[in-house]
């Protein structure tokens, strides 16, 4: 190459640096929304909440800040709740009916509209992993069950016992959960009927998270213990694509928490980005009005984190609380649990 042609191609370089630089980006995340009382929460029980999404914020911030792409970010924010066991998710995850832990995770790319998801996971740490790596790496979109764990032996990960997900907190929710549902069910006589009714006494405390990056590309993650005492196998929103997580870029990036039966037939996640395409909403108008208008009516109770591709972001609940935060471009992390703090 000649001198020119080398100036040419560095100056190239430093102006689209530049451009990136003044690029907006960033990050929402949530840990679930649900009847969170404040009467039930100590001091220590919320910085602890507190602290945990701050540094799962800040993580997936450092990432984009340095020009990382929002994918990864997803995933670093995402492994830092799986790994809290203040979470329905990985560690922490809620428990089957019949006392066991079954997840799901899903995840997508939106420069590719590429899409990872596992289902009904048994014995994997950080089923958001997995889900990537289902995009990435397998032939599919969702994996389940047995052949999911088949799959991530393939990939080198090493399956950890049920017990790695137990904690003291959950198995109560769980006795209580039970109670209640033997209770209804006598009254009713119908265990679905019960469980639906059930809806608001469940902790949820899903986790998610979505993402712009300086290069403009939306990506968005959930990963989720489902429901305290589901039974037959069930399988919540989480890892349904376009219903508890969806990104496209240019258009927007859901993840969403709360009663999966509900946002998987109200296709929630992927009618706020419609909405954002088609009608040329706001990702705030938009977000409002599948939460807390189209679900409201429904009966669906819960919330969701999104970003549009101009770092944008929503974060709409119909519950008393959800637990999340965000960050974008230079300005530190905004906490939250309730409306108003
Ligand atoms: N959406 C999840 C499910 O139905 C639960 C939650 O968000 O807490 O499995």
């Amino acid at each position: 190459m000649n001198k020119i042609a080398l100036l040419v191609s560095a100056l190239l370089t430093l102006s689209a640096s530049a451009v990136a630089q003044d690029k907006p980006f960033g990050i929402a995340i949530h840990g679930g929304a649900g009847t969170i009382s404040k009467a039930n929460l100590t001091d220590e029980q919320i910085k602890a909440y507190q602290d945990k999404l701050k540094e799962a914020v800040n993580k997936g911030h450092s990432v984009l800040a340095k020009g990382g792409d929002s994918l990864e970010a997803v995933k670093v924010a995402i492994n830092v709740l799986e790994d809290s066991p203040l979470f329905n998710a990985g560690k922490g995850a809620v428990y089957t009916f019949d006392g066991g832990h079954e997840l799901d995770a899903s995840v997508m790319d939106g420069k590719t509209m590429n899409a990872g998801a596992v289902a009904g996971v048994r014995h994997i740490k950080n089923p958001i992993d997995l889900a990537i790596d289902v995009m990435d790496k397998s032939a599919h979109v969702m994996l389940s069950g047995d052949g999911a764990e088949e799959f991530a032996l393939t990939q080198g990960y090493q399956l950890v016992p049920q017990s790695y997900f137990d904690t003291e907190q959950r198995y109560n929710q769980l006795l209580k959960a039970k109670q209640k549902l033997t209770e209804k069910e006598l009254a009713t006589k119908d265990y679905q009927a019960s469980l639906m009714a059930l809806d608001l006494e469940y902790k949820f405390g899903t986790v998610g998270a979505v993402a712009l990056d300086k290069q403009g590309n939306l990506a968005a993650g959930t990963s989720t213990g489902g429901m305290t005492a589901k039974r037959f196998g069930r399988i919540g929103d989480s890892p349904v694509i376009g219903a508890g997580t969806y990104a496209e870029n240019n258009v927007c990036a859901v993840s969403a928490t709360g009663h999966g039966e509900y946002f998987i037939r109200y296709h929630v996640a992927g009618d706020i980005c419609a909405r954002v395409k088609y009608q040329d909403k706001s990702i705030i108008q938009a977000a409002d009005e599948v939460i807390n208008q189209r679900l409201i009516t429904a009966g669906g109770t819960g919330g969701v984190i999104a970003i549009d591709g101009r770092g944008n972001i929503a974060t709409p609940f119909n519950t008393e609380g959800m637990y999340r935060a965000t960050q974008r471009n230079d300005e530190p992390a905004n906490v939250m649990i309730w409306k108003d703090i």
